[in-house]
């Protein structure tokens, strides 16, 4: 491989997502190659330890045959058929019944997308129409949260509050309100958790009453948020958010895209906090990132109006439900389920994780060590007792990002927060290896 024409190439004629393209030219990019575990390979042979499984996704690790083995089958036998004109196809259906097995409660219905953020689109128009057959057109608009994600499309990146996406293209859409989320770094951390988990549900409600419930159609949260800093909210608030939603008859969405599937230790975050979501949206872990595929789970209720009432369903991708993604994801589950990956992690794992994790807090460039499962954030602070940021965003966590790297260590910074997300297979012996590296590269930041 000649590394250099490869990036010169790069620089040329490929755009990169949420990157700096003219800073990336000069510095070149990097070119993976090869992964086993929870280790990656680089072109130029270096090893790195991916603590961020690729991009929240590789909860199976790299390198399993099986999945490669599956997709190659359905290729030869049945490359390609969608489920639009009256038809489907065996692994669709059957993970479509899996999930409905898998999910905490009547989440019985799977409508299937490419990602993530499509999911997230899907359930903008589908929560408007179920309002909109039940003669209530006007119940529209959504509620979401400042700082939240949920893709990048239109209206996942409308659904999301991230200031610098809604700059590009004139977002939100209309009808999308935000409230604050619960931060409880950010928010100076001195009431005590349940008070705190009320105070930041009842933005919710006050939301509501201010636009009026006869408006409001559904919440969308992601039950930890992930791309801001792995923000963990306190254990009530998800109880609390799910009542003022069944007070005001207003849908509750939960973002499982990154939650899924064992990050926060439990199969699904819902399950970790405790509450029953009317929608569950899913992506990454559901095939460990091996190919691309996002679901919907509707519950009972949703799904009824949907399937009886609504009339022919207007939407859908050429992809849905495709076969070889499909028969990944069921392959995929199989292997979590049989090798009980979901549950050693949660139990053998994250509790020395955990302990790990917290000792990195120790470090002097640290303000907060959080985790919950199998997903944490350091928060890196000038000032160690006076739980302040940088006056300058971003610069320290991306110098910490690369020497991390140099390191042999995959972390990723949002501003000053270090993210971790491993593959669920981690081994005791690698988060040691994790720890070393990333006390190191805390002490070469410094
Ligand atoms: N929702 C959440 C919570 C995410 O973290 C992401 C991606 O990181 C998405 C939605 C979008 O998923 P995708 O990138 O597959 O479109």
């Amino acid at each position: 491989m000649d590394i250099r024409e490869l990036q010169r190439l790069d620089a040329a004629h490929h755009l990169h997502p949420f990157n700096d393209n003219a800073a990336l030219a000069k510095r070149g990019t990097r070119l993976l190659t090869r992964g086993e575990g929870c280790h990656v390979w680089d072109a130029d042979g270096n090893r790195l330890l991916d603590a961020f499984a690729g991009l929240w996704c590789v909860n199976v690790g790299y390198g399993r045959r099986e999945l490669g083995e599956v997709a190659a089958k359905q290729m030869q036998d049945l490359a390609y058929y969608n489920s639009f004109f009256q038809c489907t196809t065996e692994p669709t259906v059957r993970l479509a019944a899996k999930l409905a097995e898998l999910m905490p409660h009547d989440l019985n219905h799977a409508f299937f997308t490419n990602s993530g953020s499509e999911a997230n689109d899907t359930i903008l128009r589908m929560v408007r129409h179920f309002w909109a057959v039940q003669d209530k057109p006007r119940k529209n608009i959504f509620i979401g949260r400042h700082n939240g994600y949920h893709g990048s499309t239109v209206a996942g990146a409308s659904l999301g509050g991230m200031k610098g996406m809604h700059k590009q293209g004139g977002l939100p859409i209309p009808d999308i309100h935000h409230i604050d989320p619960p931060f409880w770094f950010g928010d100076g951390g001195d009431l005590p958790e349940e008070e705190y988990g009320r105070i930041c549900a009842q933005r919710l409600e006050d939301k509501i009453l201010e636009l009026g419930a006869d408006r409001v159609a559904a919440f969308i949260g992601e039950p930890v948020m992930g791309a801001i800093g792995v923000w963990i909210p306190p254990r009530n608030y998800w109880q609390e958010i799910e009542k003022i939603c069944r007070r005001h008859d207003v849908l509750l969405v939960a973002d499982e895209v990154i939650c899924g599937f064992g990050r926060t230790g439990e199969w699904f975050g819902a399950q970790t906090f405790d509450f029953r979501p009317d929608i569950m949206t899913l992506a990454k872990g559901i095939t460990s990132g091996y190919i691309p595929l996002g679901a919907v789970m509707f519950n009972d209720r949703v799904a009824e109006v949907l399937a009886t009432r609504g009339g022919e369903l207007a939407h859908g991708y050429t992809y849905s439900g495709h076969p070889v993604c499909t028969a990944v994801a069921l392959e995929n589950i199989r292997i979590l389920q049989e090798e009980g990956i979901v549950e050693r992690a949660r139990d053998h794992v994250a509790p020395y994780l955990a302990q790990r994790w917290r000792e990195l807090g120790e470090h002097p460039l640290v303000g907060e060590a959080r985790i919950v499962g199998m997903v944490g954030a350091l928060e890196l602070v000038p000032d160690k007792p006076g739980r302040r940021g940088f006056a300058e965003k971003g610069v320290v966590g991306t110098r910490c990002r690369d020497i991390a790297l140099a390191n042999g260590l995959i972390l990723r910074a949002t501003n000053d927060a270090m993210l971790l997300s491993p593959p669920l297979v981690i081994t005791r012996e690698e988060v040691d290896e994790l720890f070393g590296k990333a006390w190191k590269s805390l002490d070469m930041t410094a």
